[in-house]
């Protein structure tokens, strides 16, 4: 679901017309959706209702401070993998008491602050990290919070680089290890209380099973645990998929309609099969999604530069690059891309979408069916709400794009454009 669409031809987000903003702010510019962020979230928050349940937002998916103040404000917790994650959670209003700290390379300043911030559960990636953080606690004073984060061994059937619950990722504790961990710990480590057991699969599931056989794993050893060291939570870590190839229902083009095998997972689907193997578990139940709750509410604006037709293939060249949205090149991600103005014809050309970086890698489209565009014209790459300005970079000397936050008809400056000076900032000649 999504609150992007066109109105007399024009493509909007809300009641914000796009193209207006394009011009008013300069490209490469994202624009993200407040009210798809707030149904996502609450449509999620419905189909988990019959569980004890907190939402827990995985922060690294889109971490502008608006963006997890309306979270927040929605009484969202959030999983976070830093402490400069914990920074931006606090300065948005979030509540560290609902706040995870996931992550494999937990340092010992991000330790000590999440213990002085009083968050709800450090998730251990080892045990090696388990001991340290019982040291740190020790010299804090403090008793630490924690979970174990299992690596069901489980194929998440998604791409290589966001797979990770099987024993060759570098992630969580090996099943079959978990229960002499919990064994070891309860008995060596007195600064830590053992809350509950975490796990994380992977990103971007578009099909129910994986979500499924590792519940099914799972469930079993939650309850040993439970048994054995009364653990109030169970987390079932996030990677909902979304649909990248949406439909923004207007018009007769459906030329967006790339691949139209993609099904994705519908919350209905995903509920129905784990919320009853869940309930009578009788815990806290977590569910940490990035993805889901801001992939399609963000969009990348970029304006069309130049048009190069060589002997093999046609580039439009655009002013977003790599360095903005990363997802195309790393993951082999692909993002609809459509004109803000709708083309008045059908017709259409077979492109590559390229940026101004001077790596082969930068492309946020190939081979690409689009209709005619030309130098100056304005293009929106859709669903760049998750993974995109958050793994943006200053490479090439570009500075960051600027931030916007929709809400019906007002649009907020929610982060400026870098500037030179920003990007420079520090450094001595
Ligand atoms: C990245 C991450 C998530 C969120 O994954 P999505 O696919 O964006 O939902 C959840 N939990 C952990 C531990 C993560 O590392």
């Amino acid at each position: 679901m999504h609150l992007f669409h066109y109105q007399n031809a024009r493509l909007h987000c809300e009641a914000t017309d796009l193209q207006t903003l394009a011009e008013k702010h300069g490209t490469p510019l994202y624009v993200y959706s407040k009210g798809t962020i707030t149904s996502h979230f609450q449509r999620l928050d419905e189909a988990l209702a019959p569980l004890n349940h907190l939402i827990c937002y995985a922060v690294k998916a889109n971490s502008n401070l608006a963006v997890l103040s309306t979270i927040a404000k929605l009484g969202g917790g959030f999983d976070i993998v830093s402490g400069g994650e914990l920074f931006r959670v606090i300065k948005a209003g979030g509540d560290p008491a609902k706040c995870t700290f996931a992550g494999v390379g937990k340092t010992r300043a991000e330790i000590e602050y999440a213990l002085q911030q009083g968050i709800y559960c450090f998730n251990a990636e080892s045990e090696a990290e388990l001991r340290y953080i019982n040291l740190v606690a020790g010299e804090l004073g403090k008793k630490a919070p924690v979970a174990v984060r299992v690596n069901p061994n489980v194929d998440a059937k998604t791409h290589a680089k966001i797979t990770t619950g099987k024993s060759e990722n570098k992630f969580g504790i090996d099943f079959d290890q978990i229960l002499d961990v919990y064994d070891r710990v309860a008995r060596e480590c007195p600064n830590l209380v053992i809350k509950g057991l975490q796990m994380h699969i992977g990103s971007q599931l578009t099909n129910v099973d994986p979500f499924v056989e590792a519940v099914r794993k799972v469930v079993p050893l939650v309850e040993q645990i439970k048994a054995e060291h009364r653990i109030e939570f169970f987390s079932i870590g996030g990677g909902i998929g979304i649909n990248y190839r949406q439909s923004l229902d207007s018009g007769p083009a459906t030329w967006w309609e790339e691949n139209p095998e993609a099904h994705p997972l519908t919350l209905k689907t995903y509920a129905e099969a784990i919320v009853p193997q869940l309930q009578p578990l009788g815990l806290r139940i977590l569910c940490e999604p990035g993805r889901f709750m801001v992939g399609n509410a963000g969009v990348l604006l970029t304006q069309v530069l130049y048009e190069k037709r060589g002997s093999a293939k046609t580039f439009k060249i655009v002013d977003a690059g790599m360095n903005d949205l990363i997802r195309p090149t790393l993951y082999e991600g692909w993002h609809q891309i459509v004109p803000l103005k709708q083309p008045a014809s059908a017709a259409l050309e077979k492109v590559d979408v390229v940026g101004p970086i001077c790596e082969s890698g930068d492309f946020l489209a190939q081979n690409r069916d689009l209709p005619p565009v030309a130098g100056g014209d304005y293009l929106a790459v859709l669903s760049a709400g998750a993974y995109g300005f958050t793994m943006a970079s200053n490479y090439n000397t570009r500075p960051m794009p600027a931030e916007i936050l929709v809400e019906g008809s007002t649009a907020r400056v929610v982060r400026g454009r870098q500037t030179l000076e920003d990007v420079l900032k520090g450094e001595t000649p």
